[in-house]
């Protein structure tokens, strides 16, 4: 999977780079529009995944240009406002955003709302492609895909913490295929790899302790040296 693209939708330049070095800061891409045409033509060319757009746009303004985008996409969309008297609008409309932030906004509080949303947009994604599978079972463990229980062998369960949990879904999903920390890193947390990054190791190493504390299993999570993990466990 690719970095997420984040659009912005701000007419003032000063504004739409901050947001730009705040995003791209995080690891994703991200793509720019000044006003309404900009807008519907970066979307028709590219797959974006989320809306940052402000609400004084020159021409139509944010709220209109936000009907007109949910005729063609169910895109998640941040609004960012000058005036706390636009959130009732904003609340009002019924236009579908999913989250608002006025001006001067944290960077901090929209990287994580925006992360938030990117991520309830994936899981939803990942429900869907799933099919109605609800366990995944190997070597007398189970994982289960609705309560992010990994349980042994002798039905002992452990809740597994979010990025745990994606890392084991999508091992089972790829039995015996090598995973780089690059793709494990993307599908644990959404970001893109940086070098001293140790996030997906220490991930491992915590998934591994559950197998290991086990004695009758065999190693289920191997490491390719120099290039990443590999899923051994058989898939029933
Ligand atoms: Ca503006």
């Amino acid at each position: 999977m690719a970095a997420p693209q984040i659009l912005i939708v701000e007419d003032e330049a000063v504004t739409r780079n901050t947001l730009k070095g705040i995003f791209e800061a995080e690891g994703y891409v991200v793509l720019e529009a000044e006003e309404g045409e900009q807008m519907h033509r970066v979307l028709k060319n590219n797959s974006v995944d989320l809306v940052v757009m402000d609400i004084n746009l020159p021409g139509k303004n944010g709220l209109l240009l936000a009907r007109e985008l949910r005729e063609y996409a169910n895109l998640p969309l941040i609004f960012l406002t000058g005036r706390d008297n636009e959130v009732d609008k904003i609340l009002g409309l019924e236009i579908g955003a999913d989250d608002y932030l006025t001006k001067p906004f944290n960077p901090r509080e929209l990287t994580i709302r925006a992360r938030n949303l990117l991520h309830r947009v994936m899981v939803q994604h990942e429900k869907e492609n799933r099919n109605g599978r609800e366990f995944y079972r190997f070597n007398g463990w189970t994982l289960n895909l609705n309560s992010h229980n990994l349980i042994n062998p002798e039905g002992e369960e452990f809740k597994l913490p979010r990025s745990e949990f994606r890392a084991m879904l999508h091992f089972c999903e790829n039995p015996g295929k090598l995973q780089t920390r690059e793709e494990l890193l993307m599908k644990m947390t959404g970001r893109e790899l940086k070098p001293q990054d140790r996030t997906v190791d220490v991930t491992i190493r915590r998934i591994r302790k559950h197998f290991e504390d086990h004695p009758g299993t065999p190693e289920i999570i191997a490491t390719v040296h120099g290039e990443g993990y590999r899923f051994c466990g058989e898939i029933e």
